[in-house]
């Protein structure tokens, strides 16, 4: 995505052991033709079948297969040939599980779901997997860091201090492809990812990766190992400023009129992948909206130039290298980036940003005054 993951991110490890006890549970079911205890693995199944919500989902799928075994087969094998979801992602060509009847398909996602959301916790299984999402969540985070790798805006959650792994609060995990379409998924060890709130339930949602609404079938960037697919070096950021004149004459005009993300470089196949995160994350309209508001204010806070020569020297100094942290913490890389493009800039480009800035810091300095001393 935005930032590639460390090589070492591992998969939950609750999800790979629920996820084999659904493929095994497809398997054994195609020859069977009562509900027993037969369906479930020796371990796994035995959490599952013991505990009677579990029990009932997947009794509730076994109702609804089909009854001729021909029929119970090509299920299987379509969820079962699918389980490569980095493939998914790269091969538009390569066939996504088509789970019908009606019936058949909500029986399916009630259960995956109830593995995601209950059947995860259940003390058994997270002894057999030997970790909790939290803990999992936990060791993410010491792979990687606390910052949104989608959006490189918000931090995922925050820890308290000498907490052990299990009682942390953690971050919302997206699922990649959404339950509502790809239920086959919805427990699979490869479609989790951590995000941030905003990422995953305010601009996500349900929306589908695969599938752009006009152009159908796509490609997209697959985020976990062991592709860990970014594009954060193919990302620009451009400012459009507003003319001095127009503000001089309207003080109520942003300084910049808008804030630009594009993707000099990239090839079309970058592209079309770019394009679905955008989609599905809105990003740029994000890092948009937050630079045109506040860029003045923050390079004037972050620079404090004293003149214009130091202003120019402060950005030639902060776009020269990468900030350390640039991974780590909220809206550095968005900043980096502006910089690198204002570093970039003619003279006469540097001296326009320059005097917007100290256009609004007076007219913030105006507004100060006459709100304490009435004038
Ligand atoms: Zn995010």
């Amino acid at each position: 995505m935005l930032f590639p993951l460390d090589p070492n991110t591992s998969k939950c490890k609750v999800f790979e052991k629920l996820n084999a006890e659904l493929i095994h549970f497809l398997h054994q079911s195609i020859n069977e033709k009562r509900f027993t205890r037969k369906l479930f693995s020796i371990l796994t199944g035995q959490e599952c079948w013991d505990n009677q919500a579990t029990k009932e989902k997947f009794e509730a799928v076994f109702r609804a297969l089909p009854v001729p075994i021909a029929d119970r087969q090509r299920l299987y094998d379509s969820i079962q040939n699918c389980q490569d979801l980095p493939l998914l992602f790269r091969d538009k060509t390569v066939p996504i599980p088509n789970i019908t009847p009606v019936k058949l398909f909500d029986s399916v996602k009630s259960l995956t779901t109830h593995l995601f959301t209950r059947t995860k916790d259940l003390a058994g299984i997270k002894r057999i997997a030997t970790e909790s999402i939290e803990e999992h969540y936990q060791a993410y985070v010491r792979s990687n860091s606390e910052l949104c790798f989608l959006c490189g805006t918000s931090s995922l959650a925050q820890n308290r201090f000498n907490i052990a792994d299990d009682d942390q609060w953690r971050a919302d995990y997206d699922h990649l492809l959404c339950k509502d379409k790809y239920p086959a998924f919805s427990c699979h060890p490869d479609n989790f990812i951590p995000t941030c709130h905003i990422c995953n339930s305010k601009a996500k949602g349900a929306k589908d990766v695969l599938s752009d609404a006009r152009l159908g079938r796509r490609k997209a960037f697959f985020p976990l190992p062991p592709f860990q697919e970014s594009f954060h070096h193919l990302v620009a950021m451009v400012p459009v400023f507003s003319a001095l004149a127009d503000l001089k004459a309207d003080g109520n005009l942003s300084p910049l009129r808008a804030a630009r993300v594009s993707y000099p470089g990239a090839t079309v196949d970058e592209r079309e992948m770019i394009k679905s995160w955008i989609d599905l994350y809105q990003v740029p309209k994000r890092v948009g909206e937050r630079i045109t508001n506040v860029f003045c204010e923050y390079i004037d806070a972050d620079c404090t130039p004293e003149d214009f020569n130091d202003f120019c020297e402060q950005i030639e100094r902060k776009s020269r290298r990468e900030p350390a942290d640039i991974m780590k913490t909220e809206w550095r890389f968005w900043w980096f980036r502006l910089y690198q493009w204002l570093n970039a800039q003619h003279e006469d480009i540097k001296r326009e940003a320059w005097e917007l800035i100290q256009w609004k810091k007076q007219r913030v300095n105006d507004n100060n005054a006459a709100q304490t001393f009435g004038i």
